[in-house]
């Protein structure tokens, strides 16, 4: 169960999350949809802590972190149960593709090294790109970049992935084998809070869609009724842009 309440983060004196409130339950994909600059982003970092919320609680699992409070460690724990898939891979250049699914085992979760190497291994192979182990990035397509960086945040066995806008960086010819291997990873059960523009994929992967609009939380529900009946006017509105 992933808990949050009242996070609330400002930038300058303007707050961008508004106290928000939002349960996960274990297995639950839960979907972010809302237009640019309204926070999709600051709440998925908050959560990670890669943004410092200014107030609220963050709970995972066992970790429960208040955000005024949080020590080193608090931080830390979080970090090492929710992973993060960044828009632009967020890989390391000078690190081959086994060796970015290593790092966050070696550095986060402080596994032995040969520990670290045979999960990356077992990863390459259930990400497609067992071929690829000691290829660099920059000599990886845009869509076997961010299946790297979907592998390392599965390798660290995380009880939420949050994954911000995965596809929108690619090439539209790459944004399909990225959405397949959110798909399996899906069907594995995992956690997700997922912001994409990809509608089609929100309806199909998301047991629950959240609107959100100026840092709140306007509407959500399951994806036939955000989509085919939504409520708030401003959703409405949404919707008519983008599709
Ligand atoms: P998009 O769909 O374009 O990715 P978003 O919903 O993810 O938008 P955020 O990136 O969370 O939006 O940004 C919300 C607001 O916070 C924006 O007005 C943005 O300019 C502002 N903001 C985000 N990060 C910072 C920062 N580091 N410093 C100052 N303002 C910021
Ligand atoms: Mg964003």
């Amino acid at each position: 169960m992933i808990r949050i309440e009242g996070l609330t983060k400002r930038f300058g004196g303007t707050a961008v999350l508004n106290a928000i409130d939002l349960e996960i339950a274990k297995g639950e994909r839960v979907v972010v949809i809302g237009p640019s600059g309204t926070g999709k982003s600051t709440l998925l970092r908050c959560i990670n802590f890669l943004d410092r919320p200014d107030a609220g609680r963050i709970t995972v699992g066992d970790i429960s972190v208040d955000a005024t409070r949080a020590s080193r460690a608090d931080i830390l724990a979080l970090r090492r149960a929710t992973a993060f898939v960044f828009q632009n891979y967020g890989l390391f250049a000078h690190r081959t593709a086994q060796e970015n699914i290593m790092e966050a085992l070696i550095t986060v979760q402080k596994r032995p090294r040969a520990e670290a190497e045979a999960q990356a291994r077992r990863i390459l192979k259930e990400i497609g790109l067992a071929d690829k182990a000691d290829s660099y990035p920059a000599s990886l397509s845009g869509g076997q970049q961010q299946r790297v960086g979907i592998g390392r945040a599965m390798a660290i066995g995380a009880q939420l992935m949050l994954f911000d806008e995965p596809t929108s960086a690619l090439d539209p010819e790459w944004v399909g084998e990225v959405l397949d291997l959110m798909r399996s990873v899906a069907a594995q059960g995992q956690t997700m809070l997922i912001v994409t523009h990809e509608m089609r994929f929100a309806r199909e992967i998301a047991d629950r869609v959240i609107f959100m609009e100026g840092g709140r939380i306007v509407e959500q529900g399951p994806p036939a009724q955000i989509f085919d009946a939504p409520q708030d006017p401003r959703l409405q509105r949404f919707l008519a842009r983008v599709s």
